[in-house]
């Protein structure tokens, strides 16, 4: 019997395995299995926990704020301070204001935030409650003080992914506590929105970048000290982040720099078009041409040189890419993640020769898939680049045992999919709870540039190293 059934689940394997299946698995429509994403209201948690002081609060049930919390934590392996309104069956029927004013009334006494940012879970946003009518409520009943600054955002997680809840967040603290703009006068800051990303290594990419050029900037929002703080033995529940001022001085930024275009787009056309400020969207500066494309935004926008530090620097990821070139060229990829992140990736491999085959990106739109496939095309190796949007990695699962790559590259979620396909991965994406401090190596830039360049041509040696023939085991690769 044993025999039988191991029989048996060998042979589904198999098939598992064929175009039929995969044809099968491609044609499902009611089930996703592993998505590579999460919801709305984890985005608009990481926007909060980059503004000063900052109390970020769940308009729902716990079990979503322990949710996103465990995640964070996992991820950075730092506490991540969110508070909810506990909302259960009851609050379902009736509404959740009064969960909403009693957990106001009980996170402002409790920990004393500067000011606090609620965003609402699926729950809520089912039933449809109103929190702006509900924070003027909890003002009048004197459950917080009267000017008490509070940011809101409606989240729903049944559309969009986490980056659209980081980009209503932040509209929303520019909606709620931006002073309005002062005609032409600017404070003369270049305001720099990292987009939805968790790797605070890459947040102090940017400044150093920015700040290497002698601009004046703020960072909206700057959660770099919440995801990698100290460890002074003691605990801080509010990180330094981007400050109240900062904030509110916003709209009378010079400009506004956006890292991501695609995790920011509703803050741009607030930004651009409602507010008329000069603004630019960069692909997400990975890679050589990427990193030169923001450097030279920059100066563009500021009129300021670039050092020559920079340039030295520069010189140092064209080195490496050299020397690490032949490991990396005619490679195959498959990969998903953020569309972000994706663009720059690609971008990055097709500079190294490398071939990028399956591209899955389970958030992604058709102004996404264009650009990604202009991408693709501007390169000989780009020319057997395929885009799946609003794909799982049980379809990816699919394209690699039907079309096999060498490498794998996204988050740790892939780690199961890459193990039945036998090839390698490279942890690279936004949750990486399984190895340790990745999110402290940035990926942007150039010095990203030689990092990713390490990590990928590593990879591959290590795997030579463990599978060639005794006679080609070697000291020299
Ligand atoms: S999908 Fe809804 S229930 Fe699940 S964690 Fe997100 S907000 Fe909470």
């Amino acid at each position: 019997m044993g025999e039988a059934t191991s029989n048996c689940t060998q042979s589904v394997l198999e098939w598992m395995a064929t175009e039929e299946y995969k044809e099968k698995n491609f044609a499902r429509q009611a089930l996703v299995v592993n998505p590579a994403r999460t919801c709305q209201p984890f985005g608009a948690m990481l926007c909060a926990l980059g503004i000063d002081g900052c109390l970020p609060f769940v308009h729902g049930s716990q079990g979503c704020a322990a949710y996103f919390r465990s995640c964070l934590t996992r991820h950075v392996r730092e506490p991540v301070p969110l508070v909810s309104d506990s909302m259960t069956e009851d609050a379902a029927v009736f509404g959740g204001q009064a969960n909403l004013i009693e957990g106001l009334k009980n996170a402002y006494a409790t920990y004393k935030p500067a000011i606090m940012a609620i965003f609402s879970s699926c729950m809520a946003e089912v039933i449809g409650d109103d929190m702006k009518s509900f924070i003027g409520n909890a003002r009048n009943q004197e459950a917080i003080p009267a000017d008490f600054p509070i940011a809101f955002a409606n989240t729903p997680s049944f559309t969009g992914s986490h980056i659209t809840g980081f980009d209503n967040m932040l509209k929303g603290f520019l909606q709620s506590l931006a002073d309005p703009r002062q005609g032409k006068w600017t404070n003369g800051r270049l305001y720099v929105v990292p987009g939805f990303d968790l790797y605070p290594a890459n947040l102090r990419e940017y400044r150093r970048l920015v700040t290497s050029m002698g601009i004046y900037m703020t960072m909206l929002p700057d959660p770099t000290e919440a995801l990698d703080s100290p460890h002074t033995g003691e605990y801080k529940m509010y990180q330094p982040g981007t400050p109240m001022g900062e904030l509110a001085d916003a709209l009378n930024a010079s400009g506004f720099i956006f890292m991501q275009k695609y995790s920011t787009v509703g803050t741009r056309k607030f930004v651009e078009n409602v507010q008329k400020i000069t603004s630019e969207a960069v692909t997400m500066p990975i890679g050589i041409r990427n990193t030169d494309a923001f450097l030279m935004t920059l100066h563009e926008m500021t009129g300021k040189s670039i050092p020559a530090e920079l340039e030295a620097e520069r010189g140092r990821a064209v080195d490496a890419a050299i020397d690490a070139h032949q490991y990396i060229h005619g490679k195959r990829f498959a990969m998903y993640g953020d569309p972000d992140l994706l663009l720059g990736l690609v971008g990055f491999l097709l500079d190294m020769g490398g071939v990028p085959a399956h591209i899955v990106c389970s958030n992604g739109n058709e102004p996404f898939r264009k650009e990604m496939e202009a991408l693709l095309a501007s390169s000989p190796f780009g020319a057997h680049g395929k885009v799946y949007n609003g794909k799982d990695l049980w379809h990816l699962r699919s394209l690699l045992l039907t079309d096999p790559v060498d490498m794998l590259i996204g988050d740790s979620h892939g780690k199961q999919i890459a193990k039945d396909a036998d090839i390698p991965m490279a942890r690279i994406g936004y949750y990486l709870p399984d190895r340790v401090h990745l999110h402290r190596q940035p990926i942007v830039g150039y010095q990203g540039a030689i990092n990713l360049i390490t990590m990928i041509a590593n990879i591959f040696i290590d795997e030579y190293d463990r599978n060639c023939p005794e006679e080609r085991f070697e000291i020299l690769r």
